[in-house]
């Protein structure tokens, strides 16, 4: 299968670096975790097979590789070889002779790798573990800020895969709203949802078919227009809870009302509450979703 996730392609090139550098545990751990996520990689079962060293799961992951390819020659030669069967002739011959590197890697012509303590790259990014998770190693950093992070911490954005500090960064910008701003905006809402609590407490307590049907289309544009003038006040800006306390805003006006009619008529007017019910429950809504 075609691996087309580009961040399990480099994982996978990844365990082919570190494969190839010897560090066999290290690169088990890059397979397995490869693996885990896309179980259809023959590739991977492949390069899997190769790092270990019990034949016994040397063999089952050839297998896996073989069964998932059945043209995959290096596995088919591999698992030949490991069951002391001839190759079949096909398999024979290495399927590609040159390496076709995808990257070029111009460094790789400055150091001189016999003579400098330089480490290789893959030596140097295997060294990398998830910066939450010390002892995942990871090929993975986030795009934002480059800190390595393993493949249950990242975080897919349309431009990368981040790290969840610099989600919440973004989103720290995006809610933008201050301390004043959780003052002013429910300072408007109380004020515009004790007028209309008042109205609902007049009006929608009387019940029946035209009362709740008001109730519904009033209460979209009331919710609506509370939010519209308390979110002009504070320059638009967005606070994460302001939805929240606009909403009990709302409530609160509209309870003050409704309370006293509650107490005095008693709970056998119960009937009474769903005129008001219908308004609270579209305009917190309608006031929830606009003040987002
Ligand atoms: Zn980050
Ligand atoms: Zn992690």
């Amino acid at each position: 299968m075609e691996l087309q996730d580009p961040r399990l392609r480099s994982l996978l090139r990844q365990a082919n670096k570190v494969a190839d550098s010897g560090k066999k545990a290290a690169a088990e751990q890059l397979y397995r975790q490869l693996l885990d996520e896309a179980p259809d990689v023959a590739e991977g079962w492949f390069g899997l097979g190769q790092v270990l060293n019990d034949a016994a799961q040397q063999k089952e992951a050839y297998k896996k590789a073989v069964s998932l390819e059945p043209d995959y020659a290096p596995a088919v030669r591999a698992l030949a070889e490991l069951r002391g069967e001839p190759v079949p002739e096909w398999a024979i011959e290495p399927p590609e002779l040159e390496e076709v590197e995808p990257e070029p890697e111009p460094e790789t012509v400055l150091i001189d790798h016999e003579h400098t303590a330089v480490p290789t790259e893959a030596e140097e990014e295997f060294e990398l573990a998830c910066y939450r998770h010390p002892n995942r190693p990871t090929s993975l950093r986030c795009y934002n800020c480059g800190k390595p992070i393993c493949s249950s911490c990242a975080i897919k954005t349309p431009v990368g895969y981040s790290c969840p500090d610099c989600i919440r960064e973004k989103e720290e910008i995006f809610f933008n709203a201050t301390t004043l701003d959780y003052v002013i905006a429910p300072a408007i809402g109380l004020v515009l949802s004790l007028i209309a609590g008042y109205l609902v407490s007049r009006f929608a307590i009387r019940g029946g078919f035209i009362v709740y049907i008001g109730a519904l289309f009033l209460g979209g544009i009331v919710g609506r227009i509370i939010g519209q003038f308390s979110k002009q006040a504070i320059g638009r800006r967005r606070g994460r809870y302001l939805p929240h306390v606009m909403v009990a805003m709302l409530v609160l006006g509209t309870a003050v009302w409704l309370l006293p009619i509650l107490i005095f008529a008693g709970f056998g007017s119960l009937f009474a509450f769903i005129g008001p019910g219908i308004f609270l429950f579209v305009a917190g809504g309608a006031l929830f979703s606009y003040m987002k």
